[in-house]
């Protein structure tokens, strides 16, 4: 495996991680997951354009076009020769001794490396289980930073509750989404999201379903949904980068509609092979 190393390609056994690099001590850096089908980057723009809007948040001086980030990233593809699988790529703030405020003197450092991602089919087809747990994060949600503990808390919580994914509330009334993806409701025939705000990450997926629904005419309404609201719902799906759109046939003891994968998640589904 070559790996992208700032500007330098380097073998798998090369790669090394400085013990005061500032994303081990402090979490202090941003990634995003790039998923490529068929030899290609999907929606690569969007990602890059998302990085840079996480390196801006939080003071990460690193720039995306004229590092040709770009560029790097399909030099990476082509030496790595991949189908179908996704890139995984961080920026720390760099390496310094370890002392809270921002080094004055320090590089960004970047990795990008392929990691084995494939579809998962049979949730796509069959649904899954969603588990609510109150959501407990920082209010940037919005920024993709490396800080995910509170996200791999909460999946290790839907996990060992049997479910695929959590589904986070910051109260009763405020369904936000899941620890790695974003959450849709649908009733009357219109996709219900949570606004693209502080609360969540706006999912490049997200952005897909969005378009997808434009192009069938499906209303797309930034609504906040409420725990009470789920019960509700005729169908509802989760969205991201590895799972594309998965149906969701039940949240806890809630069946959703009539607890099969519903007739607009399948429409989605079939768009979104469209896109790709
Ligand atoms: C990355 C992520 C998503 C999904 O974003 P995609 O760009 O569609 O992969 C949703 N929620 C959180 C918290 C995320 O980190």
């Amino acid at each position: 495996m070559i790996l992208l190393k700032n500007h330098n390609f380097i073998h798998r056994s090369e790669a090394k991680t400085d013990i005061e690099d500032r994303g081990y001590t402090f979490g202090d850096g941003v990634y995003e997951v790039i998923r490529i089908y068929n030899g290609a980057y999907f929606m690569l723009e969007y990602h890059l354009n998302r990085l840079q809007y996480s390196l801006n948040e939080v003071g990460i001086n690193y720039d995306v076009e004229s590092e040709d980030l770009e560029t790097l990233l399909s030099e990476l593809l082509n030496k790595n020769t991949i189908e179908d699988g996704a890139i995984y790529l961080q920026i720390t703030r760099g390496i310094a001794p370890r002392k809270h405020p921002y080094p004055t003197n320090s590089q960004p450092e970047l990795y990008a490396y392929p990691i084995p991602v494939s579809s998962p089919k049979k949730e796509q087809e069959q649904g899954v289980h969603l588990t609510l747990v109150e959501d407990l994060r920082w209010l940037r949600c919005d920024i993709k930073s490396l800080n995910l503990l509170y996200n791999v808390m909460v999946k290790q919580k839907a996990v060992d509750s049997g479910a695929y994914e959590a589904l986070l509330y910051r109260s009763k009334d405020h369904i936000t989404e899941g620890s790695s993806s974003n959450f849709f409701g649908i009733k009357n025939g219109k996709v219900l999201t949570h606004p693209a705000n502080n609360y969540i990450l706006n999912g490049i997926t997200r952005i897909a379903v969005q378009k997808i629904c434009k192009s069938q005419g499906i209303p797309f309404v930034e609504k906040v949904l409420s725990v009470d609201e789920l019960a509700e719902l005729d169908e509802a799906f989760i969205a991201s980068t590895t799972a594309e759109v998965v149906p969701v046939t039940k949240i806890d003891d809630v069946v959703i509609g009539d607890g099969t994968v519903g007739e607009i998640a399948k429409k989605l589904q079939a768009g979104f092979l469209q896109l790709i």
